[in-house]
């Protein structure tokens, strides 16, 4: 037989990843120079020292153990529907549509962005931003439109600079809240911002809220977008990984709100695809109710190891000439900007060649022209976080790159 290689679609080739295609460089470092590494480049608090809380764990084991393991209704199973209604319109949200549990929020991204995209089309996407978004775009042959947020306004998004790359093909506007890179949680003068914009031009609002429970200082609120407007069409997507401690289970949810007329047939193909993938993981959705209702004692433990943290970044970095950092105010991230004369890939490549700290560069998510950035992940234990930012401090003082 003379087979020929397999040809990958066209589709794939923008697609990239940065938070793991640094690990592939890290890891060949890693075993070449037989070197330690300090991982602050991925954000999966479970493999530093959070653990799923026992209740989480027992509410899905009970279920397997029940043989809740067949499919689960497409949108997911009633109890936890519910909760979730439940929860988000305790927010103040009015006109939620329909609720669909996914694999991950990923999954409601991915299903969310396939019924609205046309080849073609393009959806303002903020830079920087998570990269899933990104590549979902980029598979669906749309484009992404990139609008700036605004560094020297703690990282809130540039209304004007919205405003100025909407186009005739503009389908949507994505808001992340509290943001990933950046930590930023953002005011409601920003939120009712966007959403006047949207009203004007006729787009949809995607509000990704998977860190909301994540706030770092006492006198802070969350607000979802979704609250601050009871027409304007909004998909909100949240799930488990991140404020539950169990980034595996793979559960996550999108929520349509807004006016009902408006989203009738938009829904129609979110509930199409929901049901052609049959459904999402079963058993562990018997923790949402519990998750989203309980007490949740947890969270506040892990705000507060967080919360020192992020200090211990915020502080060291800010004294390291040629960084700057704005204080994150959510989450476990920081996108700290450099300029040392270098671009952010060859900082983070050199970094992990003569440090073993690994980084993701900001290109990965996205910067303005002409700036360089990257991010740091402070999930890490104290000792680990102190012993890398000391590696960091050193290499950029002896400028180890040249
Ligand atoms: N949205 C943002 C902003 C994220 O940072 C992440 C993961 O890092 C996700 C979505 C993915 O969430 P899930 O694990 O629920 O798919």
């Amino acid at each position: 037989m003379n087979f020929k290689k397999i040809e990958p679609s066209k589709r794939t080739n923008n697609i990239k990843y940065a938070i793991r295609d640094i690990v592939v460089y890290a890891k060949r470092v890693e075993k070449e120079q037989n070197k330690k590494m300090y991982w602050l480049n991925i954000g999966d608090p479970n493999i530093f020292d959070f653990n799923t809380p026992d209740d989480v764990l027992d509410l899905t084991i009970n279920a397997m153990k029940n043989n809740k393991n067949g499919y689960a209704p497409s949108n997911g199973i009633d109890e936890a529907v519910e909760s979730i209604r439940k929860q988000f319109a305790s927010k103040g949200v009015k006109n939620i549509q329909d609720i669909f549990v996914t694999t991950g929020a990923s999954e409601a991204i991915d299903i969310s962005l396939t019924a609205l995209l046309n080849p073609g089309d393009n959806f303002l996407v903020p830079a920087p931003t998570y990269p899933l978004y990104n590549a979902i775009i980029n598979k669906l042959e749309a484009n992404v439109n990139s609008y700036y947020l605004d560094e020297d306004n703690n990282w809130e998004p540039d209304i004007a600079d919205i405003e100025k790359k909407i186009n005739s093909k503009t389908k949507g506007i994505l808001i992340i809240n509290p943001n990933n890179p950046t930590g930023t949680n953002y005011s409601k003068d920003s939120l009712k911002k966007v959403i006047e914009v949207a009203k004007k031009h006729n787009l949809i609002i995607f509000c990704d809220e998977i860190y909301d429970k994540i706030l770092l200082d006492e006198d802070m609120e969350h607000y979802s977008l979704a609250s601050l407007d009871d027409e304007v069409p909004v998909v909100t997507f949240n799930g488990l990984s991140k404020s539950h401690l169990v980034p595996g289970f793979r559960i996550g949810w999108g929520i349509l709100s807004g006016k009902k007329e408006l989203l009738e047939d938009y829904n129609e193909a979110v509930q199409k695809l929901s049901r052609a993938r049959l459904s999402a993981n079963h058993p562990e959705q018997y923790c949402i109710k519990n998750a989203l209702l309980g007490s949740n004692k947890h969270i506040e433990l892990m705000k507060d190891k967080l919360k020192r943290r992020r200090d211990i970044v915020y502080d060291r970095i800010s004294k390291i000439d040629g960084l700057s950092i704005v204080k994150p105010q959510a989450a476990f991230y920081a996108f700290i900007n450099m300029d040392l004369g270098i671009d952010d890939n060859t900082f983070a490549e050199k970094l992990i060649e003569k440090t073993g700290v690994v980084v993701v560069p900001g290109t990965g998510f996205g910067q303005r022209e002409n700036s360089n950035h990257f991010r740091i992940v402070f999930l890490a234990q104290e000792e680990i976080l102190i012993k890398a930012l000391d590696l960091i401090e050193e290499f950029i003082k002896n400028k180890s790159w040249l």
